[in-house]
This record gives C-alpha cells, sequence and structure tokens, in this order.
C-alpha cells in the first residue's frame, strides 16, 4: 500500500466511526470531547480547554424514535442526530455546543435530552453592522464561562490564541488540500476527498493537519495527469453519505471544490489577527461569507458560486438540498438565476441521511454527464 493509500485509509476509518475514534482519543490523552452542533461554533475553546471538540453531523439513520420529539418537516440531519440522541451515541460526551442560526437548530437546543449538558450561544443576523462584533464577543465570553464551569477548567487568554493559530493553521492547510485534489482528481476521488475533510472533525486538529500536510507532500511527487472526465462545484450542507459520491465517479465527475457547510464553509475564513482572542472569533463570523445560515442581505453566494466554477474550471454546480432545511431552500431561488444568467449549468439533488435508494440521483447525474458530452 502506498503511504497516500495508507493516509487516507487511516483518515477514512475515522470518518467511518466517529465514535471509535472519539475513544481511541480519550484513551491516547485521558482528555474528553465536546460536541459541536452543526454548524459554526468557537471549536478553538473547546480546544483551548483541552477537550476534542466533535462535529455533530447525524449519519445514515432509519427514523422511528425521533419522529416523537420533531415534526415530520424537521430536517433529515436534526431527524437523524435525534435519532442518535436517543440511541445514546452521544453519552459519551463531556458536553454539547450549540449554536442556533436556523428555527431547527433552536428548536433542537430546547429538546436536547442526551446525558451529556449543554450550552447554548447565539451568533448575531445583522452580522455586517459595527455592533454585531462586541454582541458576539460578549456571547463568547459567556460561552466560555459556561464552558469553563460545565468542564471544571479555566480557559487562559494563551491557550486560546495557541488554539487559533493550529485552527488557522488547519484551514490554510484543507485550502491547500482541496485546490490539490483539484489538480489530482485520478488520486483523489470523490469519496476520498470528502473522508479527508470529515475525519477533522473527530480528530485534534494539530494531528489532522500533521496527516494532510503529509499527504499533500506525496501527492505533489506524483506527475499531474490529464483528466479525461468532468469536474463539479459541490454547494449545500453536506453531500453524503458516500453512496452518493460514488455515483459521481461511476459517471466520469471529480469535485473540483465545494461549498459545503459540512466541508469548504468551515475553512474558507480564517480567524482574523487582533490583540483579543475572543473579538477576532467575533470577527471571523463577520468576515464569513456565503452560506445561507450567515444573513447577508447583498446575497453573495451565487456570485461567489459562478467565481469559484470559474476559478476551478467547473462543468457544472451540483446544489446539494438537504431535505426541509429552510435556509438552504430559501437561498436556491436567490442564486439559482444567478447561475443561470452567468451560463453555469447545475442541477439539484435531494439529500436525505434516511434515503437508502440514490437511484433518483444517479439518473439526474447520468442526465448531466449526458447533457455535458
Ligand atoms: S441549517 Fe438546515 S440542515 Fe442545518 S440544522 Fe438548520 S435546517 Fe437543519
Amino acid at each position: 500500500m502506498s503511504r497516500i493509500d495508507e493516509i487516507i485509509s487511516a483518515l477514512q476509518a475515522v470518518s467511518a466511526d466517529p465514535g471509535k475514534a472519539v475513544e481511541k482519543h480519550r484513551e491516547a490523552t485521558g482528555k474528553g470531547a465536546v460536541g459541536i452542533m452543526p454548524v459554526y461554533s468557537p471549536e478553538e475553546m473547546v480546544h483551548a480547554a483541552g477537550y476534542l471538540p466533535v462535529g455533530m453531523w447525524g449519519g445514515r439513520k432509519t427514523i422511528s424514535r425521533a419522529r416523537a420529539h420533531l415534526p415530520p418537516f424537521t430536517c433529515s440531519i436534526m431527524q437523524s442526530v435525534m435519532e442518535l440522541e436517543l440511541e445514546g451515541a452521544y453519552d459519551m460526551l463531556d458536553g454539547v455546543v450549540f449554536s442556533v442560526p436556523c428555527d431547527t437548530l433552536k428548536c433542537m437546543s430546547q429538546k436536547w435530552k442526551g446525558k451529556a449538558p449543554s450550552v447554548v450561544f447565539t451568533q448575531p443576523q445583522n452580522r455586517k453592522i459595527a455592533a454585531a462584533v462586541p454582541f458576539l464577543a460578549e456571547e463568547y465570553t459567556l460561552l466560555k464561562k459556561r464552558l469553563e464551569a460545565m468542564l471544571g477548567v479555566t480557559i487562559s487568554g494563551a491557550a486560546l490564541e495557541n488554539s487559533i493559530n493550529v485552527y488557522n493553521e488547519n484551514r490554510r492547510i484543507m485550502r491547500e488540500f482541496c485546490d490539490l485534489a483539484c489538480a489530482y482528481p485520478q488520486v483523489i476521488n470523490p469519496v476520498k476527498r470528502h473522508a479527508v475533510i470529515k475525519a477533522r472533525f473527530f480528530m485534534e486538529k494539530s494531528r489532522h493537519s500533521a496527516l494532510v500536510r503529509e499527504l499533500i507532500a506525496e501527492i505533489n511527487k506524483q506527475p499531474a495527469k490529464p483528466w479525461n472526465g468532468r469536474k463539479v462545484v459541490l454547494t449545500g450542507i453536506m453531500a453524503e453519505p458516500d453512496s452518493l459520491l460514488e455515483i459521481l465517479e461511476q459517471n466520469g465527475f471529480a469535485v473540483a471544490a465545494d461549498d459545503l457547510a459540512q466541508e469548504s464553509r468551515q475553512f474558507r475564513t480564517d480567524v482574523p489577527d487582533g490583540p483579543d482572542p475572543l473579538t477576532r472569533l467575533a470577527r471571523q463570523w463577520q468576515d464569513f461569507d456565503g452560506c445561507s445560515l450567515a444573513v447577508d442581505p447583498l446575497k453573495p453566494r451565487g456570485r461567489m458560486l459562478v467565481d469559484t466554477a470559474r476559478k476551478y474550471g467547473a462543468d457544472a454546480v451540483i446544489i446539494c438540498m438537504m431535505k426541509f432545511c429552510d435556509p438552504e431552500e430559501w437561498d436556491y431561488p436567490i442564486y439559482l438565476p444567478q447561475l443561470e444568467k452567468a451560463g453555469i449549468r447545475n442541477i439539484i439533488i435531494e439529500i436525505d441521511q434516511e434515503a437508502a435508494s440514490f437511484e433518483q440521483v444517479k439518473t439526474r447525474i447520468q442526465t448531466l454527464g449526458e447533457i455535458l458530452g
């Protein structure tokens, strides 16, 4: 097995079994873990507390018990998270952090009944005005106090600065990896690309950075070959499960870039420099753009998607619409005409974590392949 394959399978093992990854981390470091509800939280604070921040993105599940706790039109990801919660999958966590940028997350934060205690904070939706930064810095001050009380630790300013540096470095490396995945689609197929990115939710970030850095160095040793297939940009909350990404590969598509909340939106905006770490973290939320959950009256997502498709030579944009996700559904009629006006081909597919069959997705992707020729 090549070193590239070894690193990718290690990262695939982590993303395929988060529970095991958390247990291994606990055994190796003696440190606990804190769940981070999707989508944007100052994970650096948990890292600075010495705990492992763990992304809670649901998983492929048949929903049964969750239906008694959530309305049937709750988004697929939160139905899955609730089902996992009721199964006790999150009982190993020492706490859970909730950001509440959508109505479903507000509802989930109030319905949280897992064994792990939860802390909730609010991001300002009017993000671009000056008052947004001190407001959020104050929310983060309260969140830090609650985390310290919940975990019985003190989070020092120096530890927080260090964690911000660790996270910014991981963001930089992930951007480099995504660019390389676009240049080497024969080496990094859509499933592998996703696994490398997803593993960062279940690993201490400097460990993840070290592995991805080594992966980048190994890939760079190889000559880039011409790609005879097509390339797409994925946009939405997430593009799972692997069977969906396999359909892309089977039809000759590579992922040129993504605009997914679970992937590039997590690392495309660094925490900026500044004297106070909590204010720096708050400014990142103001700087962040192009996500349905980060309200911006100027609606830059369509323009950003067009720019991304052109920059990476993508043939089309695939809109991965999370089932019953209101924020993503509201954005769609705004950015769709911008894609059409720019002549960017696109299709929409539904992401449902309960789905067992992907025949409709397969047909759509096959059709896209035929249209592109
Ligand atoms: S943003 Fe969408 S997918 Fe995420 S929790 Fe809210 S409704 Fe669900």
